[in-house]
């Protein structure tokens, strides 16, 4: 099977031993005799994976399994928006504004209770992370997100935010990069980017801030402590995503772990930032401050929307997709997560310089 250059920014790619294992399994789970979408959750099998999945995601991120709960749930990061403040908004809540979802977050957030917009870039078009934030010493959590996918600005540390719970939306960075994740109080990701198909989002959360501050009075399906009890099996979790998240998760290991991941996506991205640095009249960053750059989602624009149209048709023929920015900004991303291969990226590069040089 002839695989493409896949630069989509979600779903988007996934490692092809992934893709293969998870074949296998819709076919024969387990040597079981039934497919991974036959058989019961409630299966030692199916347990086996799910408990997998927490133990190796904890592993990954240097946490406990005594401080922090791993969950996979439906809805999305998009469910998150909500759940987050439903759970936790008391008296108000701060939210850092870095783009398109962290707007939505914050709307969201409004709708239950007092979200402050603490800080935000939205004045300069998202071009890069706000700076020197003040933070409420008295809010009930922060809530940032470490990248954002459509703007290609990327938190590379964890912020301070004294003893106010942090939390965060990482649905296009989780485990592409080291962070303090004991930093945090609740982590979510969408499954679509970095993890596996869409349909799943993990939740990770610190046990301790669930017990003492989430709200008792809200719908079972809604309520974090529902799904934390329940080992996240609560109701049906989504099967065949959480597998592939399983097999994602050990797939990382396998690569040497958080610390080979990332300086493999140090590397996949300056191949593409360095031709931003070498022709930046032609290849412009759609980001303004260097170090706010994205290991994950890389934007920018040519001179021309003519231009822009011919670089993407030129790229297709030469089986490179998924190139063209997210429509509500337009211009060119390629977002290279942690199982977009080097060649990819390499071809990029190339692609890249020549069209440059025949078109400067
Ligand atoms: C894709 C994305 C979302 C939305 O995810 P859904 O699963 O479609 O709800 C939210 N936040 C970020 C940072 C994303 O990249």
């Amino acid at each position: 099977m002839a695989r493409a250059h896949n630069f989509f920014a979600g779903p988007a790619v996934l490692p092809l031993s992934v893709i293969e294992e998870t074949r296998d399994a819709v076919m024969d789970f387990a040597n079981i005799g039934v497919s991974i979408m036959e058989i019961s959750h409630r299966d030692k099998a199916f347990d086996k994976v799910v408990a997998e999945a927490q133990a190796d995601a904890l592993s990954l991120m240097g946490l406990s399994a005594q401080e922090y709960a791993v969950i996979f749930l439906g809805g999305g990061a998009s469910m998150q928006f909500a759940m987050l403040p439903l759970n936790f908004l008391q008296k108000k809540a701060d939210y850092v504004n870095t783009g398109e979802w962290a707007s939505k977050a914050l709307k969201e957030a409004k709708i239950i209770g007092e979200a402050v917009e603490v800080a935000t870039s939205k004045a300069t078009n998202f071009n890069q992370l706000p700076r020197n934030i003040k933070y409420s010493p008295d809010a009930d959590y922060v809530h940032i997100t470490t990248n954002n996918t459509i703007y290609g600005t990327e938190w590379k540390t964890d912020p301070d935010v004294g003893s106010v719970p942090l939390t965060a939306d990482m649905s296009s960075d989780i485990l592409s990069i080291k962070r303090n994740f004991s930093k945090y109080s609740l982590i979510y990701a969408g499954g679509q980017k970095n993890l596996g198909p869409a349909g799943v989002v993990m939740v990770v959360i610190k046990k301790a801030w669930m017990e003492a501050k989430a709200k008792q009075n809200l719908s079972s399906m809604l309520k974090y402590k529902t799904h934390v009890d329940a080992g996240s099996m609560y109701n049906t979790p989504p099967c065949l995503p959480v597998f592939v998240v399983g097999r994602t998760l050990k797939w990382i290991i396998k690569e040497g772990g958080l610390e080979a991941i990332e300086a493999r996506n140090q590397k996949k991205a300056k191949l593409i930032y360095d031709i931003f640095d070498a022709y930046p009249t032609f290849y412009k960053s759609a980001v303004a401050v260097k170090e706010d750059r994205s290991l994950m989602n890389i934007t920018w624009n040519l001179p021309t929307p003519e231009l822009e149209e011919k670089f993407i048709t030129e790229a297709k023929a030469k089986k490179m997709l998924g190139l063209k920015g997210h429509r509500s900004v337009g211009g060119m991303r390629a977002s290279v997560y942690n199982a977009c291969p080097m060649e990819s990226v390499e071809l990029l590069a190339k692609h890249m310089e020549e069209f440059y040089q025949a078109n400067k």
